[in-house]
């Protein structure tokens, strides 16, 4: 990234020395995010970040280097890097949960502040962000779960309670997050799974990846969960958009005491009131999620339970991979491969 409103290009850059207690990644595939495309050309973040900075906060490789002082790991380990960098020392740090670490002036992360993943190699300041890659798990495979799946195992992780056999979960949104949430659903619960989408092709995706119902996101697409669910509507509504639309749909369709999360973020706002839904409904945003699940999500992974559908490019080819993403033509996830 050279410039806030500016197409990142491809640049020449010193492999990093890791320094004590650091580790560097020989890259093995580094996701492209639509939030990339807001640190390109939405934020203004020129007042605390340094550029030219490597983009790519979704990355996954092999060990390629120790800084002085790290233990445990030995050159080729495949690893998953936990993106959220936070302090490591606040009680939400504590306890794996970085995403949401108490002292966010520390918080950065590689293609977030920090030179990310979209390179051949990746300095990571700990090895706390590290998370083993179980047995037959390919690092090109791993990357784009550690955004793209961890933020919908996180949603959908903490409504489990709620996700019972007699239960219905409507996903709204089958993009790069949200048919890995299909997957995840159908994976940890026994949940009825109803795919909400604006394109008849990402429907098509959502049943193949197991949804029981796809239906198009229109006038009637509220009445039409309404039916599947013989009138009582869902116990638990993901809303991978976060658009006033599909934020006023995700509401629409929730039962009393459903949970309604927004994961999207579409810049939607719908008012709130005593009245404005059923009773007991909590709504929340949720943001990337924790080190432990991304843990758990791996093994699902290496289970063959749930996978991202990939589209690879070089790293010669990573410009034209954002250019992709932003003209909507990309399908699954783009991850680059250099
Ligand atoms: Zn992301
Ligand atoms: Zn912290």
């Amino acid at each position: 990234m050279v410039g806030f409103g500016r197409e990142p290009e491809l640049m020449e850059i010193p492999e990093p020395v890791p320094g004590p207690g650091e580790v560097v990644i020989k890259v093995g595939g580094a996701g492209a995010c639509h939030s990339d495309l807001h640190i390109l050309y939405e934020l203004d973040a020129s007042a605390v970040w340094q550029l030219p900075m490597t983009l790519g906060h979704e990355t996954a490789g092999w060990v390629h280097s120790l800084g002085p002082g790290v233990e445990g790991l030995g050159e080729g380990d495949p690893v998953a890097v936990y993106g959220a960098w936070g302090c490591g020392l606040c009680r939400r740090c504590a306890v794996g949960i970085e995403n949401y670490c108490e002292r966010p002036s520390l918080v950065g992360g590689g293609g977030l502040g920090l030179d990310g993943g979209m390179a051949d190699y990746l300095l990571v300041p700990h090895q706390r962000h590290l998370v083993p890659l179980p047995e037959g798990l390919d690092p090109a495979v791993a990357a784009p779960l550690t955004d793209a799946g961890l933020t919908p195992y996180h949603a959908i992780r903490r409504s489990w309670p709620k996700l019972t056999p007699d239960a219905t979960c409507v996903l709204i949104g089958v993009g790069g997050l949200g048919h890995v949430g299909v997957q995840i659903t159908r994976a940890t619960t026994a949940a009825q799974v109803i795919a909400v989408d604006v394109k008849p092709e990402a429907l098509e995706l959502a049943r193949k990846v197991g949804a029981h119902h796809a239906v198009l996101s229109n006038d009637t697409a509220a009445e039409a969960v309404r039916e599947l669910t013989g009138g009582r509507g869902a116990d638990v509504v993901i809303d991978f958009v976060g658009a006033t639309a599909t934020m006023t749909l995700a509401r629409a369709v929730a039962r009393t005491m459903a949970d309604v999360t927004i994961v999207g973020i579409g810049g939607g706002e719908i008012p709130l009131g005593f009245f404005s839904q059923p009773y007991e409904v909590s709504i929340a945003t949720t943001y990337w999620g924790s080190r432990p699940e991304l843990s758990e999500l791996l093994a699902l992974a290496a289970g063959g339970q749930v996978s991202s559908e990939r589209s690879l490019y070089s790293l010669d080819d990573a410009a034209r991979a954002y250019r992709d993403l932003h003209d909507g033509v990309v399908t699954g996830r783009a991850v680059v491969v250099p």
